[in-house]
């Protein structure tokens, strides 16, 4: 007897330059603690916030990410940012991915501590926490505190904003893409902090170099 249930899927924004340990973790974590169905990926287009440097073409980064998760049943890996032509920004991606899922889902969009508390800096912040739920992972060197702080000043729009994010404890991870991206240029290890998938792709290709 099939009452309709809702989808509950976790999505992954990010650079991926490259998809890291700390990544897969954060959305293992998130499918856990939430009891999510699924976690799409979406590596980022031309990143926004990130035009202070040349990152990788977005086909290497989402082939590096298919490749990271290609052994979860439960990961899935969505074009549909490379493919936007401009910048990306999460409220276009959020609105299609209500299109695509339809009413019977409900999209938790999972970013860093670091990357929720640019939210309000983000091309209409209150448009997007009406369309998704947030999760927060608390990561290392992160005060969660400073996104109280953050949020609007009004009381009323305070209450309005903050259920909307979740906060997730995860096991401290100091892993990230720019530290792995200056380890291949000095020549140290990044084994266990990438798939070996991926170590392998990135020493194929010569990137970081
Ligand atoms: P960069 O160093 O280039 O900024 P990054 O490691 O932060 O890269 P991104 O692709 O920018 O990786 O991050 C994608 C998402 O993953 C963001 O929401 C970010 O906050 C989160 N994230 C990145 N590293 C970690 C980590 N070690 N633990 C938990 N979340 C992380
Ligand atoms: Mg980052």
């Amino acid at each position: 007897m099939g009452r309709l249930r809702i989808k509950r899927i976790g999505v992954m924004g990010g650079t991926f330059d490259p998809i890291h340990t700390g990544h897969l973790v954060t959305a293992e974590e998130a499918l856990h603690q939430f009891k999510l169905d699924e976690i799409l990926f979406v590596p980022s287009g031309h990143p926004p916030h990130k035009e202070d440097r040349e990152s990788l073409d977005p086909e290497s980064r989402y082939i590096m990410t298919v490749i990271a998760t290609a052994t979860n049943p439960r990961f899935r890996v969505s074009r549909m940012e490379i493919e936007r032509p401009g910048p990306s920004y999460t409220i276009d991606t959020v609105k299609e991915l209500r299109r695509l899922y339809g009413a019977n889902s409900e999209i938790y969009f999972i970013t860093g501590a670091d990357a929720i508390l640019e939210i309000l800096t983000w091309k209409e912040p209150e448009k997007l926490l009406r369309e998704a739920m947030f999760i927060a992972a608390t990561r290392p060197g992160y005060e969660l505190r400073r996104l109280e702080e953050s949020l609007p000043q009004e009381e009323k729009e305070r209450h309005a904003v903050a259920p909307r994010v979740l906060v997730m404890e995860i096991p401290a991870l100091a892993i990230s893409s720019t530290d792995i991206r200056s380890r291949v240029r000095e020549g140290r290890p990044i084994t266990y902090l990438v798939p070996q998938g991926v170590r392998e792709f990135i020493e194929k290709n010569g990137f970081y170099r």
